[in-house]
């Protein structure tokens, strides 16, 4: 029991004296640093109110000012200054000269790459430039940005690395670190940190996959988590893919239409960064509007005439099809490397600006057959995940403090056939999560479900308490058994539920907002919790008698319509055998209390109408060889 701590008036002691810890996604274009906040994850702004930092340093000639500019300042200089102004140093993080030779990375960058102590640097009128100490400026500036927000000193970090980061260039990026003045609690993966973002750690065991499509490249891993740890799989990708192509690609297409013979690459560097900038906010502006309707005018100056057309979704997906395919390919061989088939991954977590466009979006979650991850957004996702991770290091998270709402006080689930309660989200699970599990339909050509939201911990319906109800139509008629309704539960940082309810063959989806821990006093809660420990076993034997009585029912109903098209294959003494069995089940289930004895009689009627079913698969069989569609049976 803990001891209640009484202060001296008029000396109320900080409740929590928490550590500061930060995690940071140190990125190839742009960084960022979030904390977790009152529970809740957020990226820290600047003083103009933005989260990103470009990862840009600029360095001047010796003796004027500060030596360097970083950031968005230093962006702004690189077109006129492109060889003191260093961007993508992440690509040269514990790297020799000649790897980045041999891999065609250092041809690419607009600056000079020398040879230096332990890795490659880079040359500016400031000397010789270490990818260490590069980063380290993109680092400090991220940590007096917190120190500045928190009016406090850091803990420590969580600073985010690629996957297939090798040993030096995790050790370059503690180097780095250390040179800002971070005490580094941890590196994590990037896609682990996204992972965490989403509260997947605190979900159920399996595999995940982690697509990121950012400017540059494109990075995709398989995540397994077990006991809430993640491992990395595999990984892969293509460091040459990125928005930036999806730019080229827009760009290229639009010259073509508009029956220019050269592409945007073979144009003077000036127009040529007119129209792929152009293009760039044409594509972002796609995005932004879902609807399929809708166009956007791209409007530039090209041999001094205005090239301009209004360029529609279709259009914008025919032009860089291929680039999404590529990253399809990619997707596929990293499954091939982990040895998984693609219905074996759980949920798929979108990371990166690129993958906001819908194209992307359609691609992911056609070939995973399930919609991926997309409601955090995809430039912070890392950063957050990396704070969450960071603030449990410091000790910030164990449960008491602070964090009430920060795990589901009660378990929430839905109802299924029979009054039974199937539990989705269990309690105690921390927010924000997404839950997700599969439902079917119970009858034959069942168009419609009912979803039923409920919260407790009881088996029955009965015994919980009845959130919200709401109803998924235009299921296609299919046999019972046969559609597949994912039902989601998503809670958000603020305790709202929203449950989600989708049939994955056709698509059709439904949803609803709940507030679960609406109204409940923590007495009440107490109270339910009780009561659950207190008749766990005889909810065990209802929940066994409820199922038996649904599986009898479920196999009643199919020997009713199994009669019902084809009673004309049975000799009379069969259709006599079978409505006996009928009604001893139907009479069993309906008087008996006791689930073996309803199993008994449901097994002997399974047993009975053994024959009838070889005689339907007969006829069956030869009416499709005689030419007619199976599905009209
Ligand atoms: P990186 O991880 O390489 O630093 P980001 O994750 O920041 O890159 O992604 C940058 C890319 O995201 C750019 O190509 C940018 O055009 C693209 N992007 C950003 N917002 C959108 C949007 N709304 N629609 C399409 N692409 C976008
Ligand atoms: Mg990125």
């Amino acid at each position: 029991m803990a001891l209640l701590q009484i202060s001296e008036p008029g000396q109320t002691p900080d409740p929590h004296q928490r550590r500061v810890a930060v995690g940071i996604d140190l990125g190839t274009t742009h960084s960022l640093v979030a904390s977790v906040r009152h529970g809740v994850p957020e990226c820290l702004p600047d003083e103009q109110g933005r989260v990103i930092l470009p990862s840009v340093v600029r360095y001047l000639p010796p003796g004027s000012g500060s030596g360097r500019s970083i950031g968005w300042e230093a962006l702004a200089a690189q077109v006129d200054d492109p060889h003191n102004t260093i961007s993508s140093v992440k690509r040269l993080m514990g790297r020799k000269l000649a790897d980045l030779q041999a891999q065609g990375v250092a041809a690419k960058l607009p600056y000079t790459v020398v040879d230096g102590p332990g890795m490659a640097a880079v040359r500016t009128v400031a000397g010789d430039k270490s990818p260490v100490e590069v980063s380290a400026e993109i680092l400090a500036t991220l940590r007096f940005r917190a120190e500045d927000s928190f009016d406090n000193d850091l803990f420590g970090a969580v600073i985010t690395v690629p996957a297939y980061f090798d040993d030096a260039q995790r050790q370059a990026t503690k180097d780095a670190a250390q040179m800002a003045g971070l005490e580094v609690l941890r590196l994590i993966n990037e896609p682990t940190a996204a992972a965490i973002a989403y509260g997947l750690d605190q979900g159920s065991e399996g595999v995940y996959a982690v697509y990121d499509l950012g400017g540059g490249t494109f990075d995709v891993s398989i995540l397994r988590l077990t006991q809430g740890v993640f491992e990395v799989l595999a990984t892969g990708g293509d460091s040459a893919l990125g928005g930036d192509d999806y730019d080229r690609a827009l760009a290229d297409w639009l010259l073509q239409q508009a029956g220019y013979s050269r592409k945007a690459g073979e144009l003077p560097a000036g127009e040529r960064a007119r129209l792929q900038a152009e293009a760039r906010r044409v594509k972002e502006a796609l995005s932004a509007h879902a609807d399929d309707g809708v166009a956007v005018r791209f409007e530039v100056e090209l041999d001094g005439k205005a090239l301009v057309r209004d360029v529609t979704h279709a259009e914008f997906a025919q032009a860089c099809a291929e680039l999404t395919q590529r990253t399809m390919a990619a997707v596929k061989r990293v499954l091939r490397d982990a040895r998984l088939d693609k219905s074996e991954v759980k949920g798929v977590v979108m990371v990166g600006g690129s993958t906001r466009m819908p194209v992307v979006r359609q691609a992911v979650g056609e070939f995973f057959g399930q919609p991926p991850l997309t409601n955090l957004n995809p430039d912070e996702v890392v950063a957050l995940g990396a704070a969450i991770q960071a603030n449990q290091l410091a000790g910030n998270n164990p449960e008491g403090d602070l964090l009430l709402l920060d795990v589901i006080p009660l378990s929430l689930g839905i109802e299924t056939m029979g009054g039974l309660v199937e539990r989705i989200v269990p309690r105690n699970t921390t927010i924000p999560t997404a839950l997700a599990q599969d439902f079917t339909t119970f009858k034959d050509g069942q168009t419609a479900l009912a979803l039923h939201v409920l919260q407790g911990e009881r088996d029955l319906v009965a015994d919980c308490r009845s959130l919200a109800r709401f109803e998924l139509r235009g299921i296609p008629p299919m046999p019972a058994g046969a559609a597949r309704i994912r039902v989601t539960f998503t809670i958000d940082a603020d305790g709202l539920l929203t449950v989600g309810a989708k049939e994955q063959g056709s698509g059709v989806e439904a949803q609803i907002v709940v507030k679960p821990s609406y109204g409940l006093s923590d007495e009440q809660i107490a109270a339910m919790l009780q009561d659950s420990f207190a008749t766990a076993q005889q909810d065990m034997a209802a929940r066994a008698l409820v199922e038996a009585r649904v599986e009898a029912e479920r196999m009643l109903d199919a020997t009713r319509s199994a009669l019902a098209a084809d009673a004309d294959l049975l000799e009379p003494a069969q259709r006599a055998e079978i409505d006996r069995l009928i009604s001893a089940t139907e009479a069993i289930r309906a008087s008996s209390s006791d689930a073996a004895e309803i199993e008994a009689a449901t097994e002997a009627l399974a047993k009975g109408t053994e024959p009838f079913a070889a005689l339907r698969m007969n006829r069956g069989i030869a009416r499709a060889l005689a030419g007619q569609n199976v599905e009209n049976f």
